[in-house]
């Protein structure tokens, strides 16, 4: 027989992946075994811990983030007459809630430090409609939350964080879900806490959360799990044509044991940037993601760009030298005034949000996940070196 060539070994590198152990699966089945699949006493117990672990009075647990934005933006009264303030550089669920109720995002520009919404942007921007403004805190890196608290108390609008990637991320010292008004989080199954699909919406206000409750399903008194549970009773009251965003008991389960891990995960995230930033950041052809002194990130992305000046290759080029390597990097993000929808709706130009458009040309996201081993680090920062090292300008 004849004999193939021993094949080097290979490494192959995905984007994400969850962080799903032991624990969370032998959860899941307890909540298969219990005979309670949907809304429930794990889904209560997830809110409660969330609650506690970011010291905030109100969680509503819901069946995304984007179901966290939209009901945030509803429990506060938006509507067609209104103007909420979106950072163009984001994912464009941050905009498209705002749509759902019938206002306007206006979208504007970004520091090129951070990539996170500009103050001096937001200024700009400001009507008599406006009623909201959102910040995003890109890739777990906090936003300037106490300039935009100042500004918010100045001209009487309402804070909300798009927090999807920063959990858990700290401002001097403060956990993210304790600055803004109201604060969404996602549970998707690339983000730092992972269910699947799920999301939570947090709030100090009462009447808020208390709304985003109701509303969260069809707008009814009381939930399933009131009804038919020991002594409940048949009767509920429709209040409000609300909408099916709740979350179920089994993504719960894995949402209670990695709410526990958060912070072991982080630090695996944290530890990965460590190593790219000090494997990059010597390299003129390189520009690595800085953290303010002030600030913790989540470590959700680790956004690398490109001096391209320096290089032979554009940001796509480089994305597929680095997929020939089996290394899968991606795009965080195409800002939203440069697609379609956005552009033909409210006539943006590329040059409306020039930091946004120019900074999205040189950006890409490298893995970075606690699943991640130290041969797939090794492996990323060997074929991003040796790609810079062939493509010198
Ligand atoms: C993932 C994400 C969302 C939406 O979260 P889902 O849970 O997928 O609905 C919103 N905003 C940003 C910035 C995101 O990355």
């Amino acid at each position: 027989m004849e004999q193939s060539p021993v094949a080097a070994p290979t490494i192959s590198v995905p984007h994400s992946a969850p962080d799903i152990g032991e624990e969370e699966i032998a959860e899941v089945v307890a909540v298969l075994r219990s005979g309670w699949i949907t809304t429930g006493p794990k889904t209560r117990e997830l809110e409660e811990a969330m609650g506690r672990y970011l010291g905030v009075a109100h969680a509503v647990a819901l069946n995304s983030g984007t179901a966290a934005l939209h009901l945030a933006l509803e429990a506060i009264g938006i509507g067609p007459a209104d103007e909420v303030i979106v950072p163009t550089y984001t994912f464009t669920a941050s905009a498209e809630v705002v749509r759902y109720l019938g206002a306007r995002p206006v979208l504007v520009d970004v520091r090129a430090d951070d990539l996170n919404v500009s103050l001096a942007a937001v200024e700009r921007a400001l009507t008599p409609r406006t009623r909201a403004v959102m910040g995003v805190d890109i890739g777990g890196h906090p936003c300037d939350w106490a300039g935009l608290r100042a500004l918010a108390d100045r001209v009487g609008v309402v804070l909300v964080d798009d927090a999807a990637h920063a959990l858990p991320s700290r401002l001097q010292g403060r956990l993210i879900g304790t600055w803004a008004d109201l604060t969404a989080f996602s549970f998707y199954a690339t983000k730092p806490l992972a269910t699947g699909e799920g999301g939570m919406l947090v709030t100090a206000r009462e009447d808020w959360a208390e709304r985003a409750r109701l509303m969260s399903l069809h707008g009814m008194s009381r939930d399933g799990w009131q009804r038919y549970a020991d002594g409940g009773s048949w009767y509920y009251e429709v209040l409000a044509a609300g909408y099916k965003y709740n979350l179920t008991d089994l993504a719960a389960a894995l949402g209670v044991v990695q709410l526990r891990r958060l912070e072991e995960m982080r630090d695996r995230r944290a530890a990965i940037a460590a190593r790219y930033t000090a494997a990059f950041e010597a390299l003129p052809e390189l520009q690595c993601p800085a953290v303010a002194s002030d600030c913790e990130s989540s470590w959700h992305l680790y956004v690398l760009r490109l001096n391209l000046e320096a290089l032979r290759l554009d940001r796509a080029a480089f994305i597929r030298a680095l997929g020939a390597r089996r290394v899968h990097a991606s795009v965080h993000f195409i800002p939203l005034h440069l697609h379609p929808y956005y552009r033909e709706t409210f006539g943006y130009q590329p040059q409306d949000c020039p930091v946004a458009y120019a900074e999205y040309q040189r950006v890409l996201s490298l893995p970075i996940y606690s699943r991640m081993t130290d041969a797939q680090v090794d492996h990323v920062i060997g074929a991003v070196q040796e790609i810079v090292a062939d493509h010198r300008a």
